[in-house]
């Protein structure tokens, strides 16, 4: 018999919530970026051997007090708790005893899935800060996202939680179809590392058109922006910034897909994108039935 199930991530921004991911699905595939508030979007990783299978959510916001997208974000985010088979609640070890998920998500009541409380950058304290931790969190887990460590113990721990079940997704399948995703991710960490405060909320990333017959990969991505100033801001001066950007996320996407890769990069208004319910879907914001178009 097979278990399976949905293991929902949250976390403050920065607790490690991508680097975790990447970890765990040993690949690229969330951003992680020193600047808070960089992953909006539900990323789906797999990690599948011969018996289990567990899926991996992100819930962006969630946890977020100052988050910029409309309310209908955290209901969809409240959701995602609620259809997961286990939370893992990662904290920052080195900020000191975590709330409980209740307060921090400002939750009405406990959710019903199990929730794991995981204490990570637990290479950064020392063994008695660790041992007060454990004690403040009975039943915490501490790992290093980063250096790997506790991170196969808290696997074997989550698939333990998981309900019998055949597996949700064949793994090969799920691989290629989620790589244009990725793409969107990498355009999108690399537009960030070069932007200032403002415009990071209201950036999208678009895979217009991903070709893989051909070598060169050729990928069509489009930046959507919410004004024409920050359109200007994206391409900067005579197209510099655009070009540094399509350069580094060619890079990326190519580590990536393992070839090379052409990157048509675009940047095009779409206004107020993040209040229109139909632009959130497109982008891959998933909101709650009532919200759908
Ligand atoms: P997110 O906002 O929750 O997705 O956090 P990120 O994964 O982007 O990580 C935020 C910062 O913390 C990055 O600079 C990471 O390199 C760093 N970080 C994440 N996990 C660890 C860890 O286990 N140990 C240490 N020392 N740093 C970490
Ligand atoms: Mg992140």
């Amino acid at each position: 018999m097979t278990r399976a199930g949905i293991v929902t991530v949250v976390g403050k921004p920065n607790a490690g919530k991508s680097t975790f991911l990447n970890r765990v699905v040993g690949q690229k595939l969330s951003i992680v970026s020193p600047k808070p508030q960089s992953t909006r979007d539900r990323i789906v990783g797999i990690v599948s051997d011969a018996h289990s299978q567990i899926v991996l959510f992100d819930t962006p916001g969630l946890l977020e007090p100052r988050y910029a997208l409309q309310r209908a974000m955290r209901r969809a985010a409240l959701e995602a708790l609620h259809d997961a088979d286990v939370i893992v609640y990662l904290a920052d070890a080195t900020e000191g005893p975590a709330p409980s998920l209740v307060v921090a998500a400002r939750l009405e009541s406990p959710p019903a899935p199990d929730v794991v409380t995981v204490y990570n950058k637990s290479d950064r304290i020392d063994h008695e800060r660790e041992a007060e931790l454990a004690a403040t969190t009975p039943g915490a887990r501490f790992i290093s996202a980063l250096e790997g460590r506790g991170v196969d113990d808290l696997l074997r721990d989550l698939r333990s939680r998981l309900p019998e079940s055949p597996f949700l997704y064949d793994p090969e399948d799920v691989s290629t179809q989620t790589l244009r995703f990725f793409a969107t991710e990498l355009v999108r960490e690399c537009a960030l590392e070069q932007l200032e405060e403002e415009v990071p909320y209201s950036l999208a990333c678009e895979i217009e058109e991903f070709r893989e017959t051909g070598s060169p990969v050729y990928i069509r991505a489009v930046l959507y922006v919410e004004r024409e100033s920050q359109k200007r801001i994206l391409i900067g001066n005579r197209g510099t910034r655009v070009r540094e950007i399509g350069k580094c996320a060619r890079g990326k996407i190519e580590s990536l897909v393992g070839g090379a890769v052409y990157l048509d990069l675009w940047v095009k208004v779409l206004p107020n994108w993040r209040k229109n319910s139909r632009a959130l879907q497109r982008f891959g914001y998933r909101l709650p039935e009532e919200n759908a178009p």
